[in-house]
């Protein structure tokens, strides 16, 4: 997993549609840096330091797999987009839109393109106000106080204007209220848990994921697949009904919904491909008496990926016992899942190509498919 940090960004705008500029941001912001995790309210300011146009402030906390640095190119380069243009005067101006980087996790960066925390931050009621609405109690870090006290000692004396006006969440774009519980299924490599760890995170759902790592059968099958398939097949049965028959009834009020990095079907359509005939017979009618009691995802994503691509993940996750797995072998997976997904009626299931996409790696592409997920335009 690719770690997510937490930075404080704090938006101004006194030109234009100032509103329109500060949600304008913010979307771009979601869809280029990372999930928008709080919104502060908006304030009106009077221009400190110059005589300009009045300021709408705000402050928002973001998750983000980029550095400090690519963070604010990013910024950068959403402040060009939005119109602001860069003069070469050496004094403030009204602009369309600032964003400023207060906080960067605890980090302290001091070079000549970039401070952080913000230099100005602790002497400015404009980003104190609106960082203590969403981060009261996050440490600055050259000066060790939370943002609550550093607005508490604040010399600062402007008037902010709370304003009456909201700015959303993009996030809230994506229609989720119409499931309780969603799989995730794909080959090997293909993304499967990236993705449930990423849903998870930004939709406040609770993960579901196969403990394969316990599994003591799995470097076994791969050394000696006729022996070990009916074990290993059986055991991940058990563990799977297990888990999503306990993890499903344990009902948690304080996420939204559930989501899996795998659905129990795999287990049968694993095995016809590692089982002889015989035995597959025999595991089907223990996958079926255990399989009518146990919920079902009302989502079912099957994330297609091309077998080259896929070799290409196995290699970078670099499990041991996974790095011989033929070609073959993922093609006969895929086949089962196609054939598994062409019978069923009861299952609402989505496939969705990836084979061109890092959704990992690639912010647009991980928009891309939520948009597939959750069919937004
Ligand atoms: P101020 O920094 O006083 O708020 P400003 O926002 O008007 O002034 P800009 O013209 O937007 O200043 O930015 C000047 C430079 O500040 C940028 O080119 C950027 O490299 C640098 N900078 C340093 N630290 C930060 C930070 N934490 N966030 C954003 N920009 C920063
Ligand atoms: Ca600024
Ligand atoms: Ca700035």
């Amino acid at each position: 997993m690719t770690t997510q940090k937490i930075a404080h960004i704090a938006l101004g705008s006194n030109k234009g549609d100032r509103y329109k500029n500060l949600q304008d941001a913010i979307n771009a912001i979601f869809q280029s840096i990372g999930s928008i995790k709080q919104i502060a309210k908006v304030y009106e300011t009077k221009a400190l330091d110059f005589d300009g146009h009045n300021f709408y402030n705000t402050c928002i906390s973001v998750t983000t797999t980029l550095s400090a640095l690519e963070l604010l190119e990013q910024l950068q380069r959403i402040e060009q987009k939005l119109g602001r243009k860069k003069t070469l005067k050496d004094t403030y101006e009204n602009r369309e839109i600032d964003l400023d980087i207060i906080f960067f996790e605890d980090e302290i960066i001091e070079t000549s393109r970039l401070t952080i925390p913000h230099l100005e931050a602790h002497n400015r009621k404009f980003v104190l106000k609106p960082l203590q609405d969403i981060a009261k109690k996050v440490i600055h870090p050259k000066l060790n106080k939370s943002s609550e006290e550093l607005l508490e000692i604040c010399k600062d004396e402007s008037i902010l204007e709370p304003q009456n006006i909201w700015l959303k969440n993009p996030k809230k774009t994506y229609n989720l209220k119409t499931h309780n519980y969603i799989a995730i299924e794909g080959n090997i490599g293909a993304g499967k848990t990236s993705l449930t760890h990423l849903i998870a995170e930004d939709f406040n759902a609770k993960p579901i994921l196969e403990r394969f790592a316990d599994n003591p059968f799995l470097p076994k099958f791969y050394e000696d697949a006729s022996r070990y398939a009916f074990t290993l097949e059986m055991s991940f049965l058990a563990d799977r009904y297990q888990q999503i028959t306990d993890d499903l009834q344990q009902l948690d009020l304080f996420k939204d919904f559930m989501v899996s990095d795998y659905d129990i079907y795999k287990s049968l359509i694993f095995s016809k491909i590692t089982l002889p005939e015989d035995e597959f017979n025999l595991y089907r009618k223990l996958f079926h008496l255990m399989y009518k009691d146990i919920p079902k995802p009302d989502l079912y994503i099957y994330l297609y990926q091309n077998t080259e691509r896929l070799q290409q993940n196995i290699k970078k996750r670099g499990r041991d016992y996974e790095q011989n797995i033929e070609d073959s072998y993922l093609d006969k997976i895929n086949t089962g899942y196609l054939d598994f997904l062409k019978t069923q009626t009861e299952i609402n299931f989505k496939l969705i190509d990836i084979s061109n996409r890092d959704f990992v790696c690639n912010r647009e592409d991980y928009i891309w498919l939520l948009s597939k997920i959750f069919e937004v335009n």
